[in-house]
C-alpha cells in the first residue's frame, strides 16, 4: 500500500493533492470506462456551494450524464441524482443553510432522491457525527455515525487500494482529511473497508464506503485520477 503523507490546507482541490504518478498510473491503466451510451441521459447535479465540484462534473459527464453545479433551490428541480463533493463539511453546512438549500435538500433526500457523498459529502449525509463542530448540522439520511478527520493528524492525506463490493478490481482510494464510518444501522450495506496490514494501523478494518437504498457515500475521493467505476455504480443506482 502506498502511503503519501501530506499536509494540506483545508479547501484545496483534491486533484492537486494527488501525486502526478498516481494520476498517470490511474489515467493510463483505467481511463474512465466507456460512456453509458444511448439510453436517455440522466441529470446528476453536483452541490456547488464549496469543495471539489469540477472533478465530479467531469467524471459524470464522461459517463454520459448531464451534470452541472447546483447552488440555488430552483436548480434542484428536475434532478435525477445529486453528488455532494468533498470539501469542508462545517463550511458546507453553513453555506447550504445560507443559500436556503438545507430544507429543500432534506426534503429531496427524504423523498428518495439518489445522492452520493464523497468525504465531506459523506459527513453531510450522515445522521450522526463524532468530532463535529458543536453547531454543525447534517442533511442526514444515512443511518451511520461518521468520525470527522478520523485518520489522525499524521495522515492528513494518504492513498490505499481497497476491495469495493460490486467491483471486480480494487479501487485506488485517495483519502484527504477523511472521515470513517464508526457505526452503521441495520439497513446500511458496507461497500468497502480499509484493508488490514501494518500500514493501516488503527484504521485497519474501518468502514469507508456505504450504501443505504438510494444513498451512497465514500470517505475517499474516487473522482481523483480518472477511475469512474464508483461514479458509474452511482449512475446505475440513479438509473434504477
Ligand atoms: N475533513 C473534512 C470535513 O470534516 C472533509 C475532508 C474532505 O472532504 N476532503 O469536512
Amino acid at each position: 500500500m502506498s502511503h503519501h503523507v501530506r499536509r494540506n490546507s483545508p479547501g484545496t482541490g483534491a486533484a492537486r493533492m494527488v501525486s502526478a504518478a498516481t494520476r498517470r498510473r490511474l489515467g493510463a491503466s483505467r481511463a474512465i470506462a466507456s460512456p453509458v451510451v444511448s439510453r436517455s441521459a440522466l441529470t446528476i447535479g453536483v452541490l456547488a456551494v464549496q469543495g471539489d465540484v469540477r472533478e465530479h462534473v467531469r467524471v459524470l459527464t464522461g459517463l454520459g450524464a448531464h451534470s452541472h453545479g447546483i447552488r440555488r433551490p430552483t436548480e434542484l428541480t428536475d434532478l435525477d441524482g445529486l453528488v455532494i463533493p468533498g470539501g469542508e463539511s462545517t463550511t458546507m453546512d453553513k453555506l447550504v443553510r445560507a443559500f436556503d438549500l438545507f430544507d429543500p435538500l432534506r426534503a429531496l433526500i427524504a423523498g428518495g432522491l439518489p445522492v452520493y457523498g464523497s468525504c465531506a459529502g459523506m459527513i453531510m449525509l450522515a445522521d450522526r457525527i463524532a468530532e463535529g463542530r458543536p453547531d454543525q448540522q447534517t442533511l442526514g439520511g444515512l443511518d451511520i455515525t461518521v468520525r470527522r478527520n478520523a485518520f489522525g493528524r499524521q495522515v492528513d492525506s494518504f492513498e490505499s487500494s481497497l476491495d469495493f463490493a460490486g467491483l471486480a478490481e480494487p479501487v485506488h482510494a485517495v483519502f484527504i482529511r477523511a472521515p470513517w464510518v464508526e457505526e452503521v444501522g441495520n439497513g446500511v450495506e458496507v461497500l468497502a473497508r480499509v484493508p488490514d496490514g501494518a500500514a493501516a494501523g488503527a484504521a485497519a478494518g474501518r468502514i469507508v464506503a456505504v450504501r443505504q437504498g438510494p444513498l451512497m457515500a465514500t470517505s475517499f475521493h474516487p473522482e481523483v485520477g480518472g477511475d469512474g467505476r464508483v461514479h458509474r455504480m452511482f449512475v446505475d443506482l440513479v438509473r434504477q
